[in-house]
């Protein structure tokens, strides 16, 4: 099957025409092979405006929230970036196309092991992965320029602040376990800046810093 015409499909009738404008952002995502990061059995539907199951009850997001997220980092290459919830690796490989160096923590280890295995298929040299509680961040690593996370945390993980580089930005889904709200924050020199980009239902963060595993 030739996934080029549904990709191509996917960034003009789901990206472009609900606002996204990033041009990086537009051409990476009309480039990389999300058909590749889910089962084979779902890759007919990888290009779909809906998020898919990837085992362990967990999902990739949706293409429209992977790019309105992705574009509130405002990266423009030489970016370190700290991503919460590698998944399957999906939004891993955007962000790699995107800045220097992504660094990704997954808490389950099946997924980070398979999400490492397509993302080294893919080429993607530039991500340091490791499984482990992302609420608590990376601060072997830290500062980083832009912090994402892709799973809704209960409150903001302090932690997650402290490792942000000036004017650095932290995108994070913040609410109940149902539904959230899609917070950026900017640090800048009074403090961190905040603002909503809308609503969106994620899968939970579970950790120190997140909610308790079930
Ligand atoms: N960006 C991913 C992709 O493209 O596939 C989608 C991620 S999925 C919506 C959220 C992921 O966050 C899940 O894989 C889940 O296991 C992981 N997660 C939840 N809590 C975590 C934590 N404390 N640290 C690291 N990963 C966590």
């Amino acid at each position: 099957m030739n996934f080029a015409i549904p990709r191509e499909r996917m960034v003009a009738e789901q990206l472009v025409r609900r606002g996204i404008r990033d041009a990086r952002v537009l051409q990476v995502m009309g480039k990389v092979p999300r058909h590749l990061f889910v089962d084979e059995a779902l890759a007919g539907r990888a290009y779909g405006d809906y998020p898919l199951p990837i085992g362990e009850r967990q999902t990739i997001s949706q293409p429209y929230m992977v790019a309105l997220m992705t574009e509130a980092l405002e990266l423009v290459g030489h970016e370190r970036v700290l991503e919460i919830g590698t998944g399957c690796g999906y939004q891993t490989a955007i962000l790699a196309e995107l800045c220097s160096k992504v660094f990704s923590i997954e808490r389950i280890k099946g997924l980070a092991d398979r999400a490492v295995r397509t993302l080294d298929s893919l080429g993607c040299y530039n991500v340091l992965a490791r499984v482990g509680d992302g609420s608590l961040g990376w601060r072997e690593e830290a500062p980083f320029d832009a912090i994402l996370v892709t799973a809704a945390a209960p409150t903001v993980p302090h932690a997650l602040v402290e490792q942000l580089a000036p004017k650095g930005r932290l995108v994070i889904p913040v609410g109940d376990v149902y539904s959230q709200e899609l917070r950026k924050g900017v640090l800048g020199e009074a403090g961190m800046r905040w603002s909503d980009l809308g609503g969106c239902v994620f899968v939970k963060l579970i950790g120190d810093r997140g909610w308790p595993s079930e």
